[in-house]
């Protein structure tokens, strides 16, 4: 069982100042595996105070002592390879193999990318007689969801570190063990006390105390939009700066001059990964209509090869989804989805077989889905995929900007001035191109309700930072 009932203040493991205790459940035996505090008002205002208290020591650190700083946490991280991998699975329900493919992988790339990016960083531009420079913005409110535990507050945390700010960090009180693990990194690498500090709870507690608290000068939060919104109303009175990474509803269009039997293989790659909980995930599949068929198919052959099951059997490609809300949740987009008028061609209701205990869901495609349907417009967070035709590819790009979001698009084709025109004529924060793989230095964030800033690399250290014009000093 794993107790961590203190929070992390000043450098210490303290206390908290309330009563009350959260269980944290493994989705997939549906079992208490731990217990974390649920923080309050208070234990948030002790860390804000020791955040500020850094701050004026740590926003003058140099950007070499900075670099040490990410390079030595990355060492630390690296260090306890083993144990991340079994955290994120016992916390999340990610087959063992995702949990150091994808997130263990992941929070190491974003310090190492952190640390990169700075040695050729310029805090400071020469215009005419002036100096513009980029200065760090102040202590910072970062809030994280449980679907990729270590991926979303790394990235946070290297650019706030890269660019000289403290923080308070509040993980998702559904997958809080990998956070308390990165504060033992960051106090084996040497992070002064107070840089960093982490106040478990719930949003409604401990979330709303860090966004509405005076001295936290930015909030960065990545979450569900309603979420999203009441962060920014919070803040907005005290003019926080907020960066926002929220929702999607990313289109993957299939160009009619692009492989069908590859287009299904990446396609269904990628609505599986991580059981569909991913803000990125390719949930609305565009396909041309005289290929429809073909693609409905090979997709029902090709999700075969994803067994849903025990997340520590080699053999599992899918665990569970995160918890019963989110398991009733899938089930009822599904319904709809069948209400609505949507053809199940593979998976549906239901768990899979012999998987009564754990919050396992089937991997389900629909076919016949048109872009006004619900499931075509909501995300769903689960490894559901909706096959919706068109006939030209103004018509796929008309459907695929068809959207309140505006995260992620995905673009198989051949033709380069094709491919051009769709990526540009899309709307969203990242188009990928023929299952390019991850750069961890390229801009990462949304457009429309999928949010506003950006993360990774140097565009993530960007947001830490705020400009100061000194005019007529030379
Ligand atoms: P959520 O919004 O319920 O929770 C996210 C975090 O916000 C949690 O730590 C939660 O405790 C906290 N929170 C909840 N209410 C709060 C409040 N009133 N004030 C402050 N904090 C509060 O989201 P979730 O269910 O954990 O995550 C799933 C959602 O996250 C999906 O919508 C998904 O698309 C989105 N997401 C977006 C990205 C991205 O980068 N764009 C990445 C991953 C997930």
């Amino acid at each position: 069982m794993r107790i961590q009932t203190k929070h992390y203040i000043n450098g210490a493991f303290v206390e908290s100042t309330g009563t009350e205790v959260l269980d944290v459940i493994n989705p997939a035996t549906e079992e208490v595996i731990g217990k974390i505090s649920n923080g309050t008002a208070e234990d948030v205002d002790r860390a804000v105070q020791a955040a500020k208290e850094a701050f004026p020591a740590f926003s003058q650190t140099t950007k070499e002592e900075r670099i040490e700083l990410l390079n030595n946490i990355a060492h630390e991280y690296e260090k306890r390879k083993k144990e991340f991998i079994d955290t994120v699975t016992e916390e999340l329900g990610a087959p063992l193999h995702l949990s150091e493919r994808s997130h263990y992988n992941m929070g190491l790339a974003h310090f190492r990318e952190a640390a990169k990016q700075l040695e050729t960083f310029e805090f400071e531009e020469i215009r005419g007689n002036s100096v513009i420079r980029k200065e760090p913005i102040g202590v910072s409110g970062l809030i994280t969801p449980w679907n990729f535990p270590t991926n979303q507050t790394t990235t946070k945390l290297s650019s706030a570190f890269a660019a000289g700010c403290t923080v308070v960090l509040k993980p998702s009180e559904l997958t809080p063990y990998s956070a308390i693990m990165l504060t033992e990194i960051f106090e084996k690498a040497g992070l002064p006390k107070g840089v960093f500090n982490l106040v478990n709870g719930t949003g409604q507690t401990v979330g709303n105390a860090i966004t509405s608290h005076p001295d936290v000068e930015f909030i960065s939060f990545t979450g569900s939009g309603e979420t999203g919104k009441i962060i920014s109303k919070n803040a907005a009175n005290t003019i926080k700066k907020v960066a926002l990474e929220l929702g999607g509803k990313s289109p993957l269009i299939v160009l009619p001059d692009f492989d069908i039997e590859i287009a299904v293989k990446l396609a269904v790659a990628n609505v599986v990964f991580n059981c569909g909980q991913m803000c990125t995930a390719a949930s609305r599949t565009l396909v041309p209509k005289d290929k429809v068929e073909q693609f409905i198919e090979l997709a029902v052959k090709r999700l075969e090869r994803y067994p849903v099951g025990d997340p520590r059997d080699p053999g599992s490609a899918l665990g569970p989804v995160i918890s019963q809300q989110q398991f009733d949740r899938v089930q009822g987009y599904i319904q709809k989805g069948i209400e609505e008028g949507a053809r199940v061609v593979a998976g549906g209701l239901g768990k899979p077989e012999g998987l009564e205990k754990g919050y396992y869901v089937k991997p389900t495609i629909f076919a016949d889905v048109t872009n006004d349907m619900t499931i075509a417009q909501e995300e769903i967070f689960g490894p559901v995929m909706s096959i919706i035709t068109y006939e030209t590819v103004d018509e796929a790009i008309e459907i695929a900007n068809d959207t309140i979001y505006g995260l992620s698009a995905y673009v198989l084709g051949e033709d380069k001035a094709t491919i051009e025109k769709v990526a540009h004529s899309i709307r969203a924060g990242q188009v990928n191109i023929n299952g390019a793989i991850a750069d961890y230095s390229i801009p990462f964030g949304g457009v429309k309700q999928s949010g506003i800033g950006r993360e990774w690399g140097d565009y993530g250290i960007n947001e830490y930072l705020e400009i100061k014009s000194i005019i007529g000093i030379y």
